[in-house]
C-alpha cells in the first residue's frame, strides 16, 4: 500500500521551521509495510491544500495531513479537506461540549473561535485527542483513508499510535520487511552504481539504495513479503550477486564502520598497530582510537611533517628523502618500517602526501598520497591522486590506509 503525507503550515515554507511530523510517519508507515510516495508541505491556503488533497487521494490508499486543524483563521485542513470530498462540515454539538468542559476544568472561559474545532467532516470518524482540544478525522472515500491529524508533534505522535495503528493494522495486509545493508569502500559512488545496477535495476523488490559519505558507500537492500522467509529469500537472490561482484571491496554487513570493523580484525589475530603520519596530522590515530577499547591493539603513532622529524622519530634515511622527495613511494615505505622498528607493532601504517589548496615544496601535484604498509612480510606503498579541497583528500586518504590494513589482514 502506498501513502503521501501533506505538512500543512505556512511556518515550514519558512528557513527556521522543518516539517518532522512527516519523519514520524514515514517511520511508522514503513513498519507496517506502507511505502510513502510523496510528501509535500502547503502553507495556510485553502486553494493549494484542497488541490493538494484531491491530486493524493486520486493517487494513493492513504493520505495523512498534518496539522492546521487548530482554532484559528489560518487553520484550514479541515474546510480543505471537505472541500476536496465535496463534502459538508457538520457542527458536533458533543464535541463542542467537550471542549467547554475542557475549558472549565482549566477555569477558564472557551473562546468563540474554539467552536471551529467541533466541525467534522461529513462521513468522518472522530479520534479523540488525550493531550490537545481538539480531535483528529478519520475519512474513507472510494478506497482510500484521509486521516487529519494535529500539527503539535506530541499531540500527533499519540494520536498516531493510540487511534490510527490500531485502525491500520486492520487495513494494511500483514507485511515482513528484511533489510540487507552492505558498506563498501574503495571505489567511486558511480563505479559501484555502474556495477551493481544491472542486478538491483531488475528488482522493484527489493527496493536498492546507494548512499555515499565521501569514500564510505552504503548499500540498502529492503524487501517487503508476505512472510519473513520469502523476504529473505528474495533478499539472498539479489543481495548475492551484488556481493559477487562487489567481493571483498565489502568490508561490513551489519552497519560496523570501517575502523571497527579494522579493530576487530586485530583484536581476533592479537595483532597491534602504529602510524607514521605526514599530510593528514594524527587523523589516521583519530581514526583508530575513536573506537573505545582500541588501545589493545593501537600502540602510538607519529605526527612527522619535517624531514629531520621523519629522519630522527622513523629513522628514515637522509638519501631517500634527498633521492625521492617526502611525498614518494620510498619515503612511505621507509615510513611504515621505521614506526613499526621503532613501536614493535605487527602493522604500521604510514601516510605521505600533499592536502593542498597549495602544492608547498613538493614537486607533486595537490591530492598526491601515498598510503605505506610494514609487517612481518616486508613493506609495500601504495599511490593515489585524489581531488578535491584539503579535508576530502584527508579523509579520504585515512579510509583508503584503514582499508589497505583490511586488505591485507584479511
Ligand atoms: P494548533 O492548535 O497548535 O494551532 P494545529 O493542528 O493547527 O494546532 P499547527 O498550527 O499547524 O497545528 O502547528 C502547531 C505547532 O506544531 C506549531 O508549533 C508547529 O510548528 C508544530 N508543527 C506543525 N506541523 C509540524 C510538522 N509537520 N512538523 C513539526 N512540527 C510541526
Ligand atoms: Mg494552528
Amino acid at each position: 500500500m502506498n501513502a503521501e503525507i501533506i505538512a500543512v503550515g505556512s511556518e515550514m515554507l519558512t528557513p527556521e521551521r522543518v516539517d518532522t511530523n512527516s519523519l514520524h510517519l514515514t517511520a511508522e508507515l514503513n513498519n507496517l509495510g506502507v511505502e510513502v510516495v510523496t510528501k509535500c508541505v502547503i502553507g495556510d491556503d485553502r486553494e493549494r491544500l484542497t488541490d493538494a488533497v484531491r491530486r493524493a487521494i486520486s493517487r494513493s490508499e492513504i493520505v495523512i495531513l498534518s496539522g492546521g486543524l487548530g482554532p484559528t483563521e489560518d487553520d484550514l485542513t479541515r474546510e480543505a479537506v471537505a472541500d476536496a470530498l465535496d463534502r459538508k462540515l457538520l457542527f458536533r454539538d458533543d464535541i463542542a461540549d467537550g471542549l467547554e468542559r475542557r475549558f472549565a476544568q482549566m477555569k477558564r472561559k472557551m473562546a468563540e473561535i474554539n467552536k471551529r474545532q467541533a466541525f467534522v467532516i461529513g462521513g468522518a470518524d472522530v479520534l479523540p485527542n488525550d493531550r490537545g482540544t481538539f480531535p483528529g478525522q478519520w475519512v474513507e472515500e472510494s478506497g482510500a483513508v484521509i486521516i487529519l491529524l494535529p500539527g503539535p508533534p506530541h499531540e500527533l505522535k499519540a494520536m498516531f499510535e493510540r487511534q490510527c495503528l490500531p485502525r491500520l493494522k486492520r487495513l494494511v495486509p500483514p507485511l515482513a520487511i528484511r533489510t540487507v545493508f552492505l558498506r563498501v569502500t574503495g571505489m567511486a559512488e558511480s563505479d559501484l552504481d555502474q556495477l551493481i545496477a544491472p542486478v538491483y535495476t531488475k528488482y522493484r523488490n527489493p527496493v536498492t539504495t546507494i548512499l555515499a559519505a565521501g569514500s564510505d558507500l552504503q548499500i540498502h537492500l529492503r524487501a517487503r513479503c508476505g512472510t519473513i522467509a520469502e523476504a529473505d529469500a528474495l533478499l539472498a537472490e539479489v543481495a548475492g550477486p551484488i556481493e559477487l561482484l562487489l567481493g571483498d571491496r565489502i568490508y561490513s554487513r551489519n552497519g560496523d564502520p570501517l575502523d571497527v570493523v579494522v579493530g576487530q580484525m586485530l583484536r581476533k589475530q592479537h595483532a597491534t598497530v602504529s602510524v607514521a603520519e605526514s599530510c593528514t596530522g594524527g587523523m589516521l590515530g583519530e581514526r583508530f582510537t575513536a573506537v573505545p577499547g582500541s588501545s589493545d591493539y593501537f600502540v602510538g603513532g607519529f605526527i612527522t611533517y619535517t624531514r629531520e622529524m621523519k629522519i630522527e622519530l622513523l629513522g628514515v634515511p637522509p638519501e631517500i628523502l634527498q633521492q625521492f622527495g617526502a611525498v614518494s613511494q620510498e619515503t612511505a615505505e621507509a615510513m611504515a618500517a621505521g614506526a613499526r622498528r621503532r613501536t614493535g607493532s605487527t602493522y604500521a601504517l604510514s601516510i605521505t602526501g600533499v592536502a593542498g589548496p597549495k602544492a608547498g615544496g613538493e614537486s607533486v601535484p595537490v591530492g598526491t598520497v601515498y598510503v605505506g604498509l610494514a609487517d612481518a612480510a616486508g613493506v609495500l606503498a601504495v599511490h593515489r591522486q585524489f581531488i578535491g579541497d584539503r579535508t576530502r583528500i584527508r579523509t579520504f586518504t585515512c579510509q583508503m590506509a584503514l582499508d589497505i590494513l583490511r586488505r591485507r589482514m584479511k
